[in-house]
């Protein structure tokens, strides 16, 4: 049966029309800035410009921050305007669907799910989905199944603590993954290091605007000895956390994706592999890190996948 999936960023609302694990139609709204109550209207909006809600299996719904296990309440998503506390969005967007069947789960979360049952991730069980974009999001897949836990923060391996990183991460804590491997977290890096003297392409290249992920590998590519210096460690630190997280549940893949990732190429994560590899406990792993398959849709695909689980 057809499914609707819609893949709720901080800046725009992707739906899809899925009919046989093939994607037939998209629709994409901005991500409204006034509260909740907006976003779940843009949300209901994007699923009808796709079909009947009713007539279909469902509207399955990939949110970024943590979403209760079992609820469809997203408990805090930092870079949704009105969801700075629990927001019962599962509940609040199947009232706007006249009662259609609603399934909310994590962003990364819905993407490693297309990822495992249509892309890069097809032919293992064991799957740590890493998503490098402006934070660094995670998700799990163990013995063939996504693994949310009590809490239903399950995989979130940006937040875990690498040694040697001392910086604030964007939730507060200090040292982990993501205030050192996130894009957000490198512009600010790279926007102190300017202002104290260092030169940089970055700051010329994104003037005051976002620097955005096309920035670093234009930096990147004209040896811009900052940005080389940002990714190294962006790198290093992903190498500790993926043989961590490998060590501790043995993984037999790590898919890397997300807008950072995705910019910087297949080299990018050829090199997370190496220092993933360099750092393995058993060092005859058959471990192997590979690039998202499926891009931008990965999401919102997963998402309307939600409603076979
Ligand atoms: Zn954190």
């Amino acid at each position: 049966m057809a499914a609707i999936g819609v893949d709720l960023g901080g800046t725009k609302v992707l739906g899809v029309l899925v009919e046989g694990g093939e994607v037939v139609a998209q629709a994409k709204l901005d991500t409204p800035r006034g509260g909740a109550d907006q976003v779940v209207t843009a949300v209901a909006e994007c699923a009808r410009r796709l079909g009947d809600p009713a007539a279909v299996a469902g509207v399955g719904v990939g949110a970024p921050g943590v979403v209760a296990s079992g609820t469809g309440d997203v408990v805090r998503a930092p870079n949704l305007a009105g969801f700075e506390a629990r927001v019962p969005l599962g509940a609040m967007l199947a009232a706007a669907l006249d009662g259609a069947r609603v399934v909310v789960d994590n962003d990364v979360n819905a993407a490693l799910l297309a990822e495992h049952c249509l892309g890069a991730g097809r032919a293992s069980n064991d799957v740590l989905g890493v998503w490098v974009g402006t934070g660094v999001g995670g998700a799990l897949v163990l013995d063939g199944r996504l693994r949310r836990g009590p809490g239903g923060g399950a995989g979130e391996i940006g937040h875990t603590t690498v040694a040697g990183v001392d910086r604030r991460c964007g939730c507060g804590q200090l040292g982990h993954l993501e205030a050192v491997a996130g894009r957000a977290a490198m512009e600010d890096e790279a926007r102190r290091r300017h202002a104290a003297g260092e030169h940089t392409a970055l700051v010329e290249l994104a003037g005051r605007k976002r620097m955005k992920s096309s920035v670093f590998a234009k930096a990147l590519d004209a040896g811009d000895q900052l940005a080389g210096e940002l990714l190294d460690d962006a790198v290093a630190a992903l190498g500790a956390a993926l043989s961590s997280a490998a060590a501790l549940v043995d993984l037999d893949l790590v898919v890397v994706g997300g807008g950072l990732a995705d910019k910087l190429g297949s080299q990018f994560v050829g090199r997370v592999e190496q220092a993933v590899r360099t750092r393995l406990f058993v060092p005859t792993s058959a471990l192997r890190v590979v690039p998202a398959a499926l891009g931008d849709l990965a999401g919102a695909l997963g998402a309307a996948l939600l409603l076979d689980a």
